[in-house]
């Protein structure tokens, strides 16, 4: 990826450097950071991609070795403030896999830092594994907002992230509703048992993750005075909002981004989640532009990229 085009290009094998494995790419999926950084979003250049699941193919850490991996995205130093008061996520000198100066996943093999790295139990499938980081996602809500059972709750937004989210929440039984434009990705929600916003308003929690800046004022006027609005969606541009309606509602907004990976597959151990309704295709890697167009396409559910063929 460079200057908003992809193409696909043969590179040599990358060498890992001490304390980093060389990781054999299986499965990964293209989310809309990937689409939204082709429209050049954070300026990046090289090679895209941040979900994934692979087999470590070479690595000092021995244990390592051939074991099945996904990876934390944030490649942070330890040592910076942020680091030091365990905001890892945060930290001053972090660099992003597939996002932030550092080459992704989308490719035969990638290096990881062996402090990245989470070895995937047998009884998870790569299916399963593959959406380990946008489930961290969706379960870093519950991290930052205290949700009652009496809490209502409305997600807006029927894509990937939304389906994630509604996943997290609709099994903790929260009471939940989901806003959203295409019949047939909501036909995947009323499928979990989450029934589907007609109108409602005066939510105690909106999330948003509709991933268009259009998102933010239609979930605002969905919350009640002193409502909680977490904002989940990241975009290219800049979103437009009434900050007044914010001050006299007394509104709350939260922005949360990068979620734990230990609570991800606790979540998958206790709920054993099937994320297979929201797969669109599964595409060769050599036919990873073909890829992207359909990613890109508006209403698309998830693209995975097979990195072995
Ligand atoms: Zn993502
Ligand atoms: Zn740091």
């Amino acid at each position: 990826m460079s200057n908003g085009k992809l193409s696909l290009k043969k590179i040599a094998v990358p060498q890992p450097k001490p304390h980093h494995s060389l990781v054999k790419i299986q499965l990964a999926g293209i989310c809309s950071t990937d689409i939204h950084l082709l429209h050049g979003y954070k300026k990046f250049s090289g090679i895209p991609g941040h979900e994934f699941v692979g087999v470590v193919a070479e690595s000092d850490d021995h244990s390592l070795v051939g074991k099945r991996v996904v990876a934390a995205i944030n490649i942070v130093c330890q040592n910076c403030d942020m680091c030091l008061r365990q905001m890892t996520s945060h930290c001053r000198k972090r660099r992003v896999l597939g996002i932030l100066n550092c080459d992704g996943v989308h490719a035969q093999y990638a290096v990881i830092p062996n402090e990245n790295l989470y070895v995937v139990p047998q009884h998870i499938c790569n299916e399963q594994a593959v959406f380990i980081e946008p489930l961290a996602a969706a379960c870093r809500i519950l991290r930052q907002v205290e949700i009652s059972s009496e809490s209502r709750i409305a997600i807006v937004g029927d894509g990937k992230l939304g389906f994630m989210i509604a996943t997290v929440l609709s099994a903790k039984k929260f009471a939940l509703q989901v806003l959203g434009k295409y019949t047939e990705k909501l036909k995947i929600f009323r499928d979990l048992g989450i029934a589907i916003c007609e109108g409602e308003r005066d939510f105690d929690v909106v999330v948003e993750c509709t991933g268009s800046k259009s998102g933010i004022t239609t979930a605002l006027q969905m919350l009640r005075p002193q409502g909680t609005l977490i904002l989940k969606s990241t975009y290219a541009d800049m979103a437009e909002i009434c900050l007044s309606d914010v001050v006299v509602n007394e509104i709350r907004i939260i922005g949360s981004r990068c979620g734990s990976f230990a609570d991800a597959f606790q979540f998958i151990d206790e709920y054993n989640s099937d994320f297979s309704p929201v797969i669109e295709k599964i595409y060769p890697l050599t036919e990873g532009t073909k890829a992207y167009e359909a990613a890109s396409t508006r209403g698309a559910k998830k693209i995975l990229l097979d990195c072995t063929s």
